[in-house]
């Protein structure tokens, strides 16, 4: 199987407003540009960086990302962090794939565990919007991951592949979907699972992918100092980025840590 490619993303949530958001991008974009400006893998690097800023800032940034690279769309990637099932139409409040497309992005977060526990979300609601991400041109990333409560029960593997079985249209191609792993018990936290136990849901998701090269990543808590370990793991392609996100030094380390542990761009 072709190796998937690496990915960096800063899922920066319901943080920043206009001005932190613009020094933050600057300076991720300055040293993308530093380390080899144009593509979305800047050369020595080796893992695309993907942001997904709130909806408000996404324009803003498509601007910022493009200027600093020298123009063009390339750079870094532009994601939003959620989308509504429905192409368009009477949904107040919400926003759809195909504007977050319209507005510069690539890929977009679904059913990431804040979503799940904030508004309900179901596997299959999450499949539906994958399925209206993928149609307007967008790289779904579907996030899965068990509870501590899921966990402590021993059911983490059991709960991963319900989730993947559930929330992944099945029809969907290597290219076209991304999978990040995500113990809800560990975003956010500080915790991290054990190397053996992130190797082992990998590897378990990987097997659900079959010869699909999708990348996997893994988030909760990747900081500068456990990047390395982290993405040395097998079957992790990358990571998933809250908290360390929001701070161009900590971000920057763990792309670095990204490349340094990864193939070579495809
Ligand atoms: C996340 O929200 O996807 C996440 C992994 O957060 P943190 O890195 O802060 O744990």
């Amino acid at each position: 199987m072709t190796k998937p490619r690496r990915l960096v993303a800063g899922n920066w949530k319901m943080n920043l407003l206009r001005a932190e958001a613009l020094t933050l991008a600057r300076d991720i974009a300055r040293r993308a540009g530093a380390a080899g400006a144009g593509g979305l893998r800047p050369k020595g690097l080796g893992a695309e960086i993907l942001l997904c800023p709130p909806a408000t800032l996404l324009m803003t940034l498509a601007e910022v990302i493009g200027e600093s690279l020298g123009g063009g769309a390339g750079g870094i990637a532009l994601g939003g962090q959620d989308c509504h099932p429905a192409e368009k139409g009477a949904h107040t409040g919400d926003i759809s794939a195909p504007m977050l497309k319209d507005a510069g992005c690539r890929y977009v977060i679904l059913g990431h565990s804040e979503r799940r526990r904030d508004h309900g979300e179901s596997d299959a609601l999450i499949r539906a919007k994958a399925r209206t991400a993928r149609n307007a041109g967008l790289v779904p990333i579907i996030c899965v991951g068990e509870t501590e409560a899921e966990r402590d029960a021993g059911s983490t593997l059991d709960v991963v592949a319900s989730q993947l079985g559930l929330s992944l249209p099945d029809d969907f191609a290597a290219g076209e979907f991304v999978v990040a792993y995500e113990p809800v018990w560990a975003i956010g936290t500080g915790r991290t699972p054990t190397e053996a136990d992130v190797a082992l849901v990998h590897a378990h998701i990987r097997a659900h992918l079959g010869e699909r090269a999708v990348p996997i990543l893994y988030g909760g808590s990747v900081k500068a100092e456990n990047a390395a370990v982290l993405l040395g793991i097998a079957n992790v392609d990358g990571a998933l980025v809250g908290g360390a996100s929001l701070d161009a030094e900590e971000f920057w380390a763990i792309v670095r840590a990204a490349g340094a542990s990864g193939s070579s761009p495809d």
